[in-house]
């Protein structure tokens, strides 16, 4: 995808702090962190969003956060815990897949920022969705 901020991070057009690459998946530092450590993980191949990636790929990213990147976070910035985030359509800034990788700190004080207000009842909202 000519235009994707993530694609051309892939190509080394523009640069990125990565922690880990391989064949089809790249961990970088989020330029913009919500905590120290803030990375995103992405596949190499251009997927929009959760609607399209394939369960190879997505197994893959699992497979990397889980024997690589979990420990490394925790190993090296000695963080106490690991939020996953990821947006798809509304809220995604860039869309070529990822999902954010925040470690946490005891008392870090990060908001995730759910608005909290106007939110229907749970059974109201369990009858339209059922
Ligand atoms: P989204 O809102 O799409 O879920 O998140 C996109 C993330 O990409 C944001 O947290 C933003 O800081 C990060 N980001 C945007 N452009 C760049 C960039 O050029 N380099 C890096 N490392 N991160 C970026
Ligand atoms: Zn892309």
């Amino acid at each position: 995808m000519e235009n994707c901020i993530f694609c051309k991070i892939i190509k080394g057009e523009i640069p990125s702090y990565t922690i880990y690459e391989d064949e089809n998946i790249k961990v970088f530092l989020d330029i913009n962190p919500n905590s120290n450590g803030h990375a995103l993980i992405i596949p190499k191949k251009h997927i929009k969003d959760i609607q399209e990636i394939d369960s190879a790929t997505f197994t893959q990213i699992l497979d990397v956060i889980q024997n690589n990147i979990y420990k490394q976070l925790k190993n090296k910035l000695n963080c106490d815990g690991i939020t996953i985030v990821q947006n798809n359509e509304y809220g995604q800034e860039v869309k070529h897949f990822h999902i954010h990788i925040i470690p946490r700190y005891k008392n870090d004080n990060v908001k995730l920022n759910y608005n909290k207000e106007n939110i229907k009842p749970v059974e109201e909202i369990y009858s339209i969705i059922k």
